[in-house]
Formats: C-alpha cells, structure tokens, sequence
C-alpha cells in the first residue's frame, strides 16, 4: 500500500499494513491472496468466524425484505431474539443498542434509574475495578479510571470507585450510602486476560444482596459462548442483575445488548432510554442467526472441549520455552498467554512476528498475547496455530543465543 493509505482517515489507529479482502471460516485472505489463521476474530467479534452460510443467509434475506424501522413500531425479528436471550440467560428483559460502549453506558443509567424509582435518589455511585475496559465512551473511561484513556479529555464522569480487582476487602471497604451498584468483567479482557476468581464473583453477589446492590457485568467479550458456556458468570454458578454484551452477539454485525431482570430494570420505562439504530431488523436477523448456531445441540460444548485441547497445548509450549512465555490464563477459547518480560519479551514484537508466520491474534496489557479464535474452530487449526507459536518461540530463543 502506499504511504498515504488511509491518510483521511483519523489518526487514531496505529494500523498493520495490511487488508483483507475475504474470509473463509476461520482463516483470512488479504489483498495478495495470502491466508491468515484467525485467532482474532475481529477482537472477539466473529464468533462464528468468516461468511459462516448461515450468517450469510439470514442476512441476504432480511437485507432484501427490511433493514431499519427505529423503534416506534414493534420488531418481531427483535421481540423473538430478547424472548430467546432470555430464555437462554438469567434476564427478563433485554435492550438492543449498536457496541459495547452503549451498553455499558445504558447498564449504568439503569443501574441509578433503579434506585432512583425505589426512592433511594442518592444511590448512584458504582464500585468498578482497576484494569476494567468498559469503551471509549467519557463514562466509560471514567468507569473504567484507566490514566491511559482518560488522558486530556477534561474531568471524568463522577460516580465511579475504582478498587484492585479481585480483592473483596477494597470492593467492601469502597461500598458507602451513595452506592448504587458493582460493575466487573467476569474476565478481564484488554486489561491482560485476568479471569476473575470464582470465589470472588460470588462474594461480589452476596455484597451486593447484603447492601441492596446490583451486580452489574460486563460481557462484551467474555459472553456469547466464548467461554464455553453462554455467560461467563455462569461458571460461577450465579445471577446478576443486568449484563452488557456486544461483540459476538452479532457475529460480525455492530450490535449491543443489556439483558436485566424485571427487578434491576424497573426504572426503564417509556421515554428514559433509546436509540435510532438499535434492535433493527437487519441487526435482529443475524442476532438470531448467531443464537441459531450457538444454542445447537452440543455446540457450546465443543467450544469447551476444543478450548481444553488448545489450553493444554499452550501449557505444553510455556513449559517448553520458559524463557518466552511466563504463563497462560482466561478461561475457554478468549486466552492469553504472558509473555515472558523479564527475558526482554515483547508482545507487540511477537505478534508481529506470528502475524508474518500466518496466525494473527491480538495484544492485551500486561504483556499479554490474546487468543481470540471463532468459536467454531477444530483441532487441526488449534495445531496449526500451535505450530506456528512454537516457530516463533523457537526463533526468539534463536534470536538470543545468536546475539
Ligand atoms: C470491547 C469492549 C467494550 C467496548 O465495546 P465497543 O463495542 O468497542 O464499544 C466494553 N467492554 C469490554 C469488556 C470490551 O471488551
């Protein structure tokens, strides 16, 4: 590409140079015909990787039937999708809106609009935890408190209280009057792969039935079968009261969602919240085609068993290259591996070097190298990609001895 590729568009990206022009499955072909193993997915978002049929199909039709109505009439494709979600999830009710960062922030506003129809006006505050990423948003980076994203955009959105994540000591001490509700990602995505402690969600839910909180998540990434199960939290084998999700929901079409039960949701009536794209026919067609594949018998639990081979594996190639990798975490198919800094490893280098070998994935903090595949990956590709890791670890070991 040339130098001014992308020259009008804002600055805000550091970009790879390359583009893709076709995916077939979980693989990616850019412009010079060469294919790439995805274990990006587009950031967590084609879950069922590229041009699955079925997604294709339910799209072409809706496409040439109805795309958008806005809400002022009923949307049966939408009234369909929120029933099956339900039915799927702990949730009553659930509202479509268009990314993560909307859901978020409509979470939030339910989580004070309820205690504000309960009478408990002042409730309002949300405890959230240090390494969250909740969106780009002002208030989702002020939720989120990260210096990194919060840097020269002026004062923050009040009302959020930051603590160590996983430590219930800080989330007990931060609870006060004002507290409306606790906001966690049940796995810590961009903020390097951290897997909350079980036991540490479930403590999360008895604070929150001891102080009359909501218990609020953050699905957008670790939800939609990424774990293996439907939800993340249900690994902990508890409720919330409302999540937010979006990125897999759509399997590549922008779509949010906030599922809450009746309770947690009573102070979103008529008027308090919408949005023009949300919930539209064409978003509600493949919504419900992403949920036709994941709720198939047996699906969600091939994603678990494949994630447990590519686990092992990971596991097998940090104990080989000690030197390279520190560790690997998360839980089902959204994974990171550590890389090893103390031994000068960088992430960003080695993704560069995987992405040149064909295996594109994607950076988190802490030195992280975040595995992401579609959820409908099989064994081979977990070999293919585990060979090409071993190449790279191999060659950065060869790199040092060299030197
Ligand atoms: C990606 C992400 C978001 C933001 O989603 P957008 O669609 O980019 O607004 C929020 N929370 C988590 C955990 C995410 O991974």
């Amino acid at each position: 590409m040339s130098a001014q590729a992308g020259a009008h568009l804002m600055n805000t990206y550091a970009r790879s140079d390359i583009a893709f022009e076709r995916g077939e499955g979980v693989y990616l072909v850019d412009r010079d015909g060469r294919r790439y193993l995805d274990f990006y997915a587009g950031i967590a978002v084609n879950a069922l990787g590229h041009a699955h049929p079925h997604l294709v199909k339910a799209l072409t039709e809706q496409a040439e039937k109805l795309w958008h109505v806005a809400n002022l009439y009923r949307i049966p494709e939408g009234e369909r999708l929120a029933e099956r979600l339900c039915a799927s999830s702990f949730a009553d009710v659930v509202f479509f809106c268009n990314s993560g960062a909307e859901a978020l922030e409509g979470m939030i506003k339910l989580a004070r609009r309820h205690h504000h129809v309960k009478g408990d006006p002042q409730k309002w505050r949300i405890v959230t935890c240090e390494g969250a990423f909740h969106g780009r948003t002002m208030t989702t980076i002020s939720a989120a408190n990260n210096p990194k994203y919060l840097e020269g955009f002026g004062p923050k959105v009040e009302g959020f209280d930051s603590v160590p994540f996983g430590n219930m000591n800080a989330v007990r001490d931060a609870i006060r009057q004002e507290t409306a509700a606790i906001l966690v990602e049940p796995i810590q995505g961009e903020g390097g792969v951290r897997p909350a402690d079980l036991a540490f969600m479930r403590d999360l839910r008895q604070a929150c039935d001891e102080y009359g909180l909501l218990l609020i998540l953050d699905e957008v990434q670790c939800g939609n079968g990424r774990t293996g199960k439907m939800w993340a939290h249900e690994w902990a084998g508890i409720a919330p009261d409302a999540v937010a999700t979006a990125k897999g929901i759509g399997g590549g079409f922008p779509m949010g969602a906030i599922l809450a039960t009746t309770d947690a949701a009573q102070g979103m009536v008529p008027g308090v919240h919408g949005t023009t794209f949300g919930g539209n026919p064409l978003a509600m067609a493949v919504g419900n085609a992403v949920l036709d594949v994941l709720l198939e018998d047996g699906f969600l639990d091939g994603v678990d068993r494949v994630a447990r081979r590519l686990w092992g594996k990971l596991e097998d190639l940090v104990a080989a290259h000690p030197t390279v990798f520190s560790s690997v975490r998360g839980a089902g198919l959204m994974l990171g591996l550590v890389c090893n800094g103390d031994e000068g490893v960088v992430n960003g280098e080695l993704i560069a070097d995987l992405r040149a070998r064909g295996l594109l994935t994607v950076g988190a903090a802490e030195n992280v190298i975040r595995l992401l595949p579609p959820l409908t990956i099989e064994d081979a590709h977990v070999d293919e990609a585990l060979a090409i890791l071993e190449a790279a670890a191999q060659a950065v070991e060869e790199a040092r001895d060299a030197a």
